[in-house]
């Protein structure tokens, strides 16, 4: 067995935008923890929130590591620890339900009263605590690439979110947003069968969804009238069957129910802001009889259906992340992403040209 590093790079975030390179401490390895050499973390918007925030209300509190999208080699395990070990190629999800809970019971392991959750995948190493390591580390097939494999989070919550979808094949789904989680939910939903519409605003990312399947593109910047035009591509300007948002903010919240058919389903992805509230047609959702769907984050199951996916090709995850960048350059990342010139920048630890 190799020695236990005793230290570390790793980005510590500070405050709003602040971010500084550090030489820290590993941290301790317990009997029934994996220690993962990171060779691969993507950026997310998740990450680009709490960077320009300083903080994430429910589990950052700086001074802290933070980044959850993570693939990387064991460098160790712990002594209790037996399905793992040093040198397997290895994805984390960033949460693990406890599986003991009233949610958990009901299979709603998403909602689990005790998530658990990790942070600190921009640095060189991490410690999988053991109750991911028993229900969401998982091995990377050879040829699956990490930065690629490091999608199994945020693919997993875009499968899950299909799942509670009242769609079938031939059904018109909408997606609003082209950000990376728009466009995979795009992809996925063309994948499962439908015939997807994709709102957008960025030229280049509406021509990546129709690599990605999809059979129609909507420029906001192009149009007067999203919701007209969306049904304007249905049967007699009905509506969708399924309108998905995924962008997080009110305003789309609301243009997104708007799209709906009689009978169909609005589904909330995108997060907003804490203190949002959004307002909708009474009448409209009544007699028009609308599903409106939360959805949030996702599932063991979803996560090793996501690995499945890339694994399979059946989506072109490579495609998704347009940058790559050493660690000693995240900020800049978080600058790719802000000004929307990057999908996903994958931030490799281990290289070290600055
Ligand atoms: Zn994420
Ligand atoms: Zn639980």
């Amino acid at each position: 067995m190799s020695t236990t590093p005793q230290s570390m790079q790793a980005a510590i975030l500070h405050g709003p935008s602040h971010v500084t390179l550090e030489t820290v401490p590993v941290p301790p390895l317990g009997e029934t923890d994996v220690l993962v050499q990171i060779e691969a973390a993507t950026t997310c918007g998740t990450d680009l929130k709490v960077f320009l925030q300083g903080r994430h209300a429910r589990m950052i509190t700086p001074p802290s590591v933070f980044g959850h999208e993570f693939s990387g080699t064991i460098a160790q395990v712990g002594t209790r620890v037996r399905q793992f070990h040093e040198g397997m190629r290895v994805v984390g999800n960033n949460s693990a339900p406890c599986y003991r809970c009233y949610y958990c019971r009901r299979n709603l392991p998403n909602l689990c009263d005790d998530l658990l959750f990790i942070n600190g995948a921009y640095a060189e190493y991490i410690v999988v605590p053991e109750r991911v390591v028993q229900t969401n580390l998982l091995v990377l097939p050879d040829a699956l690439p990490c930065a690629v494999a490091c999608l199994t989070e945020p693919l997993a919550c875009v499968l899950h979110c299909l799942d509670l979808a009242k769609m079938h094949p031939g059904d018109t789904v909408v997606v609003n947003g082209d950000g990376p989680s728009g466009l995979m939910l795009a992809a996925m939903a063309a994948w499962r069968g439908a015939r997807v519409i994709l709102c957008g605003r960025a030229p280049q990312r509406l021509g990546l969804a129709k690599q990605f399947g999809v059979d129609a593109v909507i420029n906001y910047a192009e149009v007067l009238d999203q919701v007209a035009a969306v049904r304007a591509l249905t049967e007699g300007h009905r509506g969708v069957d399924v309108a998905i948002e995924a962008v997080g903010r009110p305003e789309v919240w609301e243009t997104t129910v708007a799209m709906v058919r009689k009978g169909g389903q609005a589904i909330f992805y995108g997060g907003c802001q804490g203190d949002t509230q959004v307002r909708f047609d009474t009448h409209a959702l009544h007699y028009d009889q609308l599903t409106l769907q939360g959805v949030f984050h996702n599932t063991p199951y979803h996560v090793r259906l996501a690995l499945d996916v890339l694994a399979s090709k059946h989506l072109d995850g490579a495609a998704l992340i347009t940058n790559t960048l050493p660690l000693a350059r995240l900020c800049e990342a978080f600058a790719l992403m802000r000004t929307r010139q990057a999908l996903k920048v994958a931030i490799l630890p281990g290289s070290q040209h600055a």
